[in-house]
């Protein structure tokens, strides 16, 4: 595998990366007109045919990295899809980013012969079996569905020679591996395929194994690497204090764009109706919501009538809102990794914004998790640091403990600094 970085020096614009005219134009029309870091690391080698391993965020402009240089082999190509079948597939986790994927790519193709299909959970599947019935130049789905209609022969992969897998650390966490081992051998050996994830877990490098052929590798940022416009801080709040002080900070902004997370549906719907109480246009997405109460609450958001969206990881995985100042971790997550994914959600397109951590006493090992994934110590906003008292630092012999950590801090005493 090999690290390149941008080319150093020479302004580059979309045209010289010897793209379709019709796709250039079609982002001059979206007045995007310079690629991002990653489009210029990534779109010349998957324009030569290269599988590429990209990491990074979304807001990073990562669609465009993997979708550009797509759309214009498919363009080159010129041939069309048979009935039931597609040309190039693009596998995401969840179905707000299979959809976001979709209206992004459909807007690069504006005016074009492409046909770009969408397949997801939580929609009627007849129109779904319709279109692919017709054939797509390209399908973008989420894993569940797709298995649904290759078992029911709507669709077969074998003319598929374009695969893309984004958000893979994120397919992973959801279990999403088995659908891909039955899914990718159904693909074309002759094939091209890129992966896109946001961080890097160990389990990322036999993934590529699997399934990259020598890929190039490209990456946005180091892992664990915050966008630099993002201020950090933390709050040490007791679990009990924590709605009070977010409906205090909320106060304070009441007309800028708050995503919250919590850690589970039933904390973020409870959540969400305190804060409406409290006097804020407020959504709540999660698992427990119907596919088109989330895409209503998304709506809401991005137009602004909804001002606090209060979010599970999973629902809020990969959305693009522009306008998010605040990104709360009204509970820290269980993954370190992705306090990443949350904070991301802010300072999108070089504008800057506030990550609030709000960290109980048994949430102290969560954040010192989070840390060592940022590389730095959060500043402090708000109340004073939990103390870890570790009743078992000592073995009987008086040595150190080599017993690993708890993850949440659970059974551990803590009790506030001095
Ligand atoms: P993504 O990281 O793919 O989720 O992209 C985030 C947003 O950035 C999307 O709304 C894109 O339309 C936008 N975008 C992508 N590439 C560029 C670019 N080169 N210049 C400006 N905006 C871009």
């Amino acid at each position: 595998m090999m690290a390149c970085g941008p080319i150093k020096g020479i302004k580059m614009d979309f045209d010289m990366l010897g793209l379709a005219p019709r796709l250039v134009a079609a982002l001059a029309e979206q007045n995007i007109t310079k690629p991002t870091p990653i489009q210029k690391q990534a779109i010349p080698h998957a324009m030569n045919g290269r599988d590429v391993m990209g990491l990074a965020q979304t807001g990073t402009g990562k669609t465009a990295a993997f979708g550009l240089p797509l759309l214009h082999a498919l363009m080159k190509a010129g041939s069309k899809p048979a009935p039931r079948t597609v040309r190039g597939l693009v596998l995401a986790p969840t179905r707000e980013l299979a959809k976001q994927i979709t209206d992004n790519l459909r807007a690069f193709t504006k005016g074009s012969h492409l046909k770009v299909g969408l397949v997801v959970g939580g929609q009627s599947i007849n129109s779904q079996i319709n279109m692919l019935g017709r054939g797509a130049d390209l399908l973008i789905a989420t894993p569940g569905r797709l298995i649904d209609l290759l078992d029911r022969r709507s669709v077969s992969l074998g003319d598929t020679h374009f695969l893309v897998l984004d958000e893979a650390d994120q397919m992973l966490d959801m279990g999403f591996i088995h659908a891909l081992r039955r899914i990718a051998p159904l693909l074309s050996d002759d094939r091209q395929t890129m992966l896109f994830s946001a961080t890097m877990p160990k389990q990322m490098a036999e993934l590529a194994a699997a399934y990259l052929t020598n890929p190039v590798r490209v990456e946005a940022a180091p892992p664990g690497k915050v966008a630099d416009k993002i201020t950090q801080s933390v709050h040490f709040v007791p679990q009990a204090g924590k709605t009070e002080l977010l409906i205090e900070l909320l106060d304070s902004h009441r007309d800028e764009l708050a995503l919250v997370f919590a850690r589970t549906k039933h904390g973020a719907e409870k959540l969400m109706k305190k804060i409406d109480t409290a006097g804020f246009a407020t959504a709540s997405i999660h698992g427990n919501k119907s596919q088109g109460q989330r895409d209503r609450a998304i709506r809401q958001f991005k137009e602004g009538t909804v001002r606090v969206l209060v979010a599970t990881d999973v629902a809020a995985r990969g959305i693009d809102i522009p306008d998010v100042k605040h990104v709360y971790n009204f509970d820290l997550p269980n993954v370190a990794e992705n306090y990443i994914h949350r904070i991301g959600r802010t300072a999108r397109a070089g504008a800057a914004g506030r990550a609030i951590a709000f960290c109980s006493a048994d949430e102290a090992e969560s954040l010192r998790a989070i840390e060592k994934v940022v590389s730095f110590k959060l500043p402090v906003a708000g109340g004073r640091p939990w103390q870890v008292e570790k009743p078992d630092a000592k073995t009987k012999n008086g040595g150190p403990s080599r017993r690993r950590r708890r993850p949440s801090g659970r059974g551990n005493k803590v009790r506030r600094a001095a």
